[in-house]
């Protein structure tokens, strides 16, 4: 590839095209089009793709005149640059795809406002860190700790460079949004509902009715023997209860069949 500049002003005029649900980012002018960015000096493809407000962890592929390349590539004048989203259920190798799917190890971290997605995603079986008071800083800074895939609807947050995984949340209502997530990461075949505290994330263990009979309502004791109970903080959960308050869309997804949690 030539990595000659031709502009004696040092400019360099990279031909850009976004490819489809990336283009919503974009401006209208600029969607499902080619377009020239004009950038003072040679950059990498994460800078140049975030420059137009698309945040990294959205890209799966990136070419680079033909050639799939990393974030850290440093494009020149008169490259041609795509860029594609991570798709459902396209073969793109053997070129290099930039995001992990499925997650090999999926723990996910939600931002302040993704609560009720948090609660969702624990009663799928996934461990989901969340708390309603993180600052942006503590927020990466325990993503990095624990390893965690980010969970947010601020697209600011994902162009962070140590933000490797990460995935801005489209939908509004939690149900979509659960939806959403565990297509993106691929993670539907691996769903385990009720298996993890919604409640406070910790795992859930088998328990024997005779050991918490004196905490169950009368028709609870009555009509369930099987119950569970979070290692965490002490909840208890069985099959059955409950169940109307599910949205369709979710009990879906959870094939409900797990034990439900008691309030
Ligand atoms: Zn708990």
């Amino acid at each position: 590839m030539s990595r000659e500049n031709s502009d004696k002003s040092g400019k360099q005029h990279i031909r850009l095209r976004f490819y489809e649900e990336l283009n919503n980012f974009l401006p209208p002018h600029q969607r499902k089009m080619e377009f020239v960015r004009t950038l003072p000096e040679p950059t990498t493809t994460k800078d140049l793709i975030e420059g137009c407000r698309v945040p990294h962890t959205e890209v799966d592929l990136i070419l680079v005149n033909g050639e799939s390349v990393t974030f850290d590539w440093m494009v020149a004048d008169g490259d041609r640059v795509s860029v594609y989203p991570v798709f459902e259920s396209l073969d793109i190798s053997p070129a290099t795809r930039l995001q992990e799917r499925p997650l090999r190890n999926p723990r996910f971290l939600a931002d302040v406002n993704l609560g009720k997605l948090a609660r969702f995603l624990r009663m799928a079986g996934f461990d989901t860190a969340y708390r309603n008071d993180a600052h942006d800083d503590e927020l990466i800074e325990q993503m990095l700790r624990e390893d965690r895939a980010l969970l947010t609807r601020d697209r600011r947050l994902l162009m962070r460079r140590v933000v490797q995984k990460g995935y801005l949340v489209r939908a509004d209502r939690a149900a979509d949004q659960l939806d959403e997530v565990l297509r993106r990461f691929d993670l539907k075949s691996i769903v385990r509902p009720f298996t993890r505290c919604m409640h406070c994330n910790a795992r859930l263990e088998q328990v024997d009715k005779a050991k918490i009979e004196n905490r169950l309502k009368p028709l609870t004791k009555r009509y369930y023997q099987d119950f569970s109970k979070c290692t965490g903080c002490g909840r208890i959960y069985w099959k059955g209860s409950h169940r109307e308050r599910l949205d369709p869309k979710i009990s879906e997804i959870l094939s409900v069949s797990g034990p439900l949690p008691d309030r």
